[in-house]
């Protein structure tokens, strides 16, 4: 099999696309509610920065953002935990069938479960609100400070919206560089912005589908053990346990390549990352594409050891020279 396209990235993937379309399709409607007129003209020229923020709706965006991805999200977390747990358990029960069955009525009914969803995704879409916020912020000042006439700021605001600070600083920084150049008209210059913000905002999406997918997928294959264990589906911490499986793409991923290194672990248990942050299931950074497995413990009373992952080495010191005879 394919370790980078096992049945967990293939209902990510599956996912993907309404993420990406919910996440594009709401920014380009908060965009519509950049302010216009005399007062934000007046706040630009000010260099009012707060105000003109302020003025657009990011609770409506934060709102309805939400309300598109839940069900998307816990769409792929109820799959992975169908598809995998299934899978799984084949190893250990003697009638698949029925307890399959039992798990995934249980699982569906399981308040646990959606409300793990919503929270999820209700903290996903503030982060994006609060980072494209702060991008705003720091285009507009740029903007004001630099003198750019109101008409011509908006539309730059309005390409930053929706975009992280390091992708906003890249379109802010993009319109200054055409602007100070002198070689274009207003109307080059904006148009230029336009189509390079377009493409920006398409690799955002993208990050956040192909991440936010996965993390979901992860997070129904955790619960769906957690849940098997508490109804006495699996055995105990001394007998199941959690394996982080890196995916050959991601091998050198500073983040994620340590982290097998840490063996099966019981599954409330938080797998240590490369940067030393904790988290009880992959995603660990954005586009990871890593997953976990469910391992049992051998006959020995030991459990599997991870598949090797090739340590992330850093680059080499440079070879020292031949030393010239004395
Ligand atoms: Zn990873």
């Amino acid at each position: 099999m394919d370790p980078n396209n096992l049945p967990i990235h293939q209902i990510a993937d599956a996912i993907a696309p309404s993420i990406r379309k919910a996440f594009i399709s709401n920014v380009r409607r908060l965009r519509l509610t950049v302010p216009r007129g005399p007062e934000v003209r007046d706040a630009l020229a000010r260099g009012n920065t707060l105000a003109v923020s302020a003025a657009l709706n990011w609770r409506e965006f934060e709102n309805k953002f939400v309300f598109a991805i839940t069900p998307v999200l816990l769409r792929a977390a109820l799959a992975a935990g169908e598809t995998i747990a299934a899978k799984d358990h084949l190893q250990k029960a003697d009638d698949v069938e029925t307890l399959t069955d039992r798990v995934f009525r249980f699982i569906r009914d399981h308040p646990f479960f959606t409300s793990w969803v919503l929270a999820h995704a209700a903290i996903f879409v503030r982060r994006v609100s609060a980072l494209s916020q702060q991008a705003v912020l720091e285009v507009i000042a740029g903007l004001t400070e630099r003198g750019v006439p109101p008409a011509q700021a908006e539309a730059v605001i309005r390409s930053v919206i929706g975009l992280n600070a390091k992708y906003g600083r890249a379109v802010g920084n993009y319109y200054h560089g055409l602007r100070d150049s002198g070689q274009y008209t207003d109307a080059q210059v904006l148009a230029a912005v336009d189509t390079y913000a377009e493409r920006v905002l398409r690799l955002q999406a993208r990050t956040h589908a192909r991440t936010q997918s996965m993390d979901a997928a992860n997070a129904g294959l955790l619960a769906t053990w957690q849940m098997a264990r508490e109804q006495g589906l699996l055995g105990d911490d001394s007998q199941v346990r959690k394996d982080w499986l890196v995916t050959p793409d991601e091998r050198l991923c500073p983040i994620c390549a340590p982290v097998p290194a840490m063996g099966p672990i019981p599954l409330d248990w938080k797998f240590v990352l490369g940067n030393g942050d904790t988290v009880l299931h992959p995603t660990a950074h954005p586009n990871c594409r890593c997953t976990m497995r469910l391992v049992f413990v051998g006959k020995d009373g030991r459990f599997p050891v991870s598949p090797p992952v090739q340590p992330f080495k850093g680059k080499e010191p440079p070879k020292p020279r031949n030393l010239k005879p004395l």
